[in-house]
């Protein structure tokens, strides 16, 4: 009952790999085409224990995905899965440079005919971002966001930085985000997953960054937390993610990051980051986090509302979702209530 009404709620997925979301039978199935070993069967292709293990399988399975049918095909099945859990609008991070040597004009024309179809099927809307490996330093991100630029469409409205954190700080993308923001691109930045608190500040501070990509290092920091909730910094949080690449492996501690991020006020949404990988969907993320995590029915509907005012969406389609899904939230946590109260008569 709880699950099927967590899935109604319309959301908005707003931290995603599109390269992390691929199903596995279609990453074998790719893969066998395409000539690219992958070296395990579908049931063990996603299996490790900590991040770097869990980025090895990653960028085998990226060199998997070849032709511009392979973008439209991987981007439909990912956008279609998120539309079963409810999800009304994704915005999704892509890493272009893991295909080696397949250009980005090709992706980006399968990416976007896979974004068209899924809006013509399931009626959601969908923008993306590129992802900067910060791994490869500053001086590859800025060739790599000309290479984005050179290829830009209206789909792609921002610019990321993700993979391994520790020890690749922030601040050295300074200028290459700076360049992205002047091209009119929003941006967020992974930070405060495998990395401490400061990497949070460093990139609020020079990444202009007003969106942090998990965060929860930013518990250990009392003054970051009041700013950020001052300042109304989103924190798009993933909580099975936390299971397999951060310290916090127990979702259901009383000193769980995103538990003590919601309890603190900050603006936190729930989303699935890479869901096969991590055997998740995101409503099986909503689940987790109504039933570990301390999420009340009315904390998810309020978490939703505010991913939605945050999200990259033009104000006007923001302003006219806000009524809508506002209404169908209540709507929908009312029949709880009704439900709860027939079973209170009928005992
Ligand atoms: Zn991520």
């Amino acid at each position: 009952m709880i699950q099927d009404l967590l899935t109604r709620l319309p959301k908005a997925e707003l931290h995603l790999h599109l390269e992390g979301a691929i199903r596995p039978e279609t990453a074998v199935e790719l893969a066998v085409r395409n000539g690219v070993p992958l070296g395990a069967a579908p049931q063990d292709l996603y299996v490790y224990d900590d991040l770097a293990q869990f980025l090895a399988v990653y960028g085998r399975i990226c060199q998997a995905v070849v032709t511009a049918d392979d973008f439209r095909r991987i981007t439909y099945e990912m956008l279609e899965t998120c539309a079963r859990s409810g999800a009304r609008h994704v915005e999704f991070f892509i890493s272009p440079h893991a295909h080696f040597g397949i250009p980005f004009a090709t992706q980006f024309d399968g990416i976007r005919a896979g974004i068209a179809e899924a809006r013509a099927d399931f009626g959601l809307t969908a923008l993306f971002a590129p992802g900067i490996n910060r791994e490869l330093g500053p001086a590859a991100a800025e060739e790599y966001l000309d290479a984005c630029l050179a290829v830009r469409c209206e789909e792609m409205v921002g610019l990321g930085l993700d993979y391994n954190e520790a020890p690749f700080p922030p601040e050295p993308f300074a200028p290459v985000f700076a360049r992205a923001r002047a091209a009119g691109l929003q941006v967020s930045a992974h930070a405060g997953e495998g990395g401490p608190a400061a990497y949070v500040r460093g990139s609020l501070d020079r990444l202009g960054v007003r969106r942090i990509d998990h965060g929860y290092a930013v518990v250990q920091d009392p003054d970051l937390v009041a700013r950020c909730r001052e300042d109304g910094v989103l924190f798009t949080c993933c909580p099975t993610t936390t299971r397999y690449t951060t310290p916090w492996r127990d979702l259901t501690a009383a000193d769980h990051p995103i538990r003590l991020m919601r309890e603190a006020g900050l603006a936190v949404t729930i989303n699935s980051d890479d869901p096969p990988f991590f055997g998740t969907t995101l409503a099986r993320e909503y689940l987790i986090a109504h039933r570990d995590l301390g999420f009340s029915l009315r904390d998810l509907g309020d978490s939703i509302l505010t991913g939605l005012a945050s999200c990259w969406l033009p104000e006007g389609d923001k302003a006219r979702l806000r009524v809508e899904w506002e209404a169908e939230i209540a709507s929908i946590l009312a029949e709880d209530q009704t439900t709860m109260q027939t079973v209170l008569v009928s005992r």
